[in-house]
């Protein structure tokens, strides 16, 4: 079954497996930490409202939604702000009959929505048309609009604990040797546990070694052009160099705000090279400042 994709939320999953059963879904807010499987339940709750055998992962409605081109499926989604335009145009598609059974709206983050997204999505939120599925993802349930709010079922979704994330990553296959480097890895997260239990650790923490000898010889923009060249795995590769400058986080806390901020631009989609260069140079001028890494 689907939901054995998630691991660590029975509670929330047993909630929402009563609710699919009822004809109207209310809208709903998946709220808790980052990385505990809000986002992957929405989309799980996607797949089973629209199969026929509550997500056999074998009907042409669970494959489309598998690869994220299923017609009756809207992720709205923004670190920054989700605007009213957004929604205005979500409300005008909201009316459209699904294809299959049930439209689904995720909105990811939705404490990104603006006072006056927010204000516009009331109306549809109280009065959801039939086929209409609403599902807000937040990490912070005091960030959405209390008019929000009130419209919607809130869903918790917990942390889990690390005695929790060990079985659950023992679970699938993950050698035990290896789990307690994953999890300091992943700070907390099982999401990112489980996408980096794919990474060999070691080879990582070579990579990295290897890129810090660098800054000692180079000008950043010939770093800059180096990493730009070798490394394929960014960010995932700042979430380890992070991992491993904070060994000694006092001497390297604008090292790790430079990565940090680096990461970011990069998700926004900013031109890698100037987020390369720009991350190089402050990392030579701390070099500087406090000696080498
Ligand atoms: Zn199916």
């Amino acid at each position: 079954m689907l939901w054995n994709e998630v691991q660590g939320q029975e509670r929330a999953i047993l909630e929402i497996e009563g609710l699919i059963k009822r004809e109207v879904m209310p809208p709903l807010i998946f709220y808790g930490p980052e990385g505990v499987g809000k986002r992957k339940t929405a989309l799980i709750l996607a797949k089973a409202l629209n199969c026929s055998d509550c997500g056999c992962d074998r009907c042409p409605s669970c494959r489309q939604a598998e690869k994220m081109m299923h017609p009756d499926l809207v992720i709205l989604e923004s670190k920054d702000s989700i605007k009213v335009d957004s929604i205005r145009e979500l409300i005008k598609q909201a009316h459209l009959k699904p294809l299959y059974k049930k439209r689904v709206y995720i909105i990811d983050d939705a404490s990104a929505l603006t006072s006056e997204a927010s204000s516009c999505l009331l109306k549809t939120l109280e009065e959801p048309p039939l086929y209409c599925v609403f599902i807000l993802i937040t990490s912070s349930l005091s960030a959405i609009f209390s008019t929000i709010r009130s419209r919607c079922l809130p869903i918790r979704f917990r942390r889990q604990t690390k005695e929790m994330q060990r079985e659950i990553l023992v679970g699938v296959g993950v050698d035990k040797g290896k789990i307690d480097d994953l999890i300091r890895f992943s700070g907390g997260s099982l999401s990112l546990a489980m996408e980096y239990k794919r990474y060999n650790l070691s080879l990582q923490k070579e990579k990295i070694e290897g890129w810090f000898a660098k800054f000692k010889v180079k000008n950043a923009i010939d770093l800059a052009e180096d990493l730009l060249s070798a490394e394929k795995t960014f960010p995932q590769i700042l979430d380890f160099a992070i991992f491993y400058l904070e060994q000694e986080i006092v001497l390297n806390l604008e090292r790790i705000e430079a990565l940090l901020e680096a990461k970011e631009h990069l998700l926004l989609n900013a031109n890698r090279r100037l987020v390369f260069e720009n991350m190089c140079f402050k990392f030579l001028s701390w070099q500087e400042v406090y000696g080498g890494l």
